[in-house]
């Protein structure tokens, strides 16, 4: 059901748990949930398995995760039973984010979430609005003119101790480098810990200008025929 007609409904209004049951029924076997392996992935795989939803999970591997990521991602896999799907960059240059890390995280991010999204009409994402100034008008649900499918953002009105709270009090299964400064996990070469005081995406390609791999923002970081 592409289409950028919704039922009129107050999505802001609706909790995590209640706008995961109306995009399940909504959608159905056009909904994807994908996952980074961070906090907010364990928030989401938790809700929808207490949901009882059976929504695909789609793994976006840059090849160049930590170890803790991959690790935390089997303990989920183990402990929810998850059958992923796995969409990987073809071909990624070596070291291509040392010197144009856009294009690099087109390869090995946005790439491979185009060919994953290709089969679905909305997409469930963990982003917040407080993580970073990209991020701060994204809606609970709209419409990614982008990839053509609807995201879906559970958490978009959550903060970090929340998120912190929850994976606490249920027990599930998080990434741990988050206990040791990393508030915010992307790939290896470009994640750093923050210090006391920083923002929670401060640690994603430190001391430069960019701010997203290029996956949640409308339009392209780079175009196709850029060198
Ligand atoms: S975050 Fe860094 S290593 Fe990962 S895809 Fe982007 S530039 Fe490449």
């Amino acid at each position: 059901m592409a289409t950028a007609r919704l039922p009129d409904l107050n999505f802001e209004a609706m909790s995590a748990e209640e706008v995961l049951r109306w995009a399940a029924e909504e959608f159905g076997d056009g909904l994807c949930l994908t996952c980074s392996w961070q906090r907010q992935s364990s928030v989401l795989i938790h809700m929808l398995s207490e949901l009882e939803l059976d929504v695909d999970i789609v793994e976006l591997d840059t090849m160049v995760l930590f170890p803790e990521t991959y690790e935390t991602r089997d303990r989920l896999v183990e402990r929810y039973g998850l059958e992923l799907t796995s969409f990987r960059p073809i071909d990624p240059p070596d070291r291509l984010w040392e010197t144009k890390p856009d294009e690099c995280c087109h390869i090995r991010k946005v790439e491979p979430l185009e060919r994953a999204l290709a089969g679905y009409d909305a997409w469930i994402t963990g982003i917040r609005r407080e993580q970073s100034p990209s991020r701060s008008g994204a809606r609970r649900v709209e419409w990614s003119e982008r990839y053509g499918v609807w995201k879906i953002q559970p958490l978009v009105d959550w903060n970090a101790k929340r998120v912190e709270a929850y994976v606490h009090v249920n027990e599930i299964p998080y990434n741990p480098l988050h206990d040791v400064g990393y508030p915010s996990i992307g790939c290896i070469p470009c994640t750093r810990p923050v210090k006391a005081g920083e923002g929670e995406r401060a640690g994603r390609w430190a001391g430069s200008e960019k701010l997203e791999c290029g996956i949640h923002i409308n339009a392209p970081l780079i175009k196709e025929s850029d060198d």
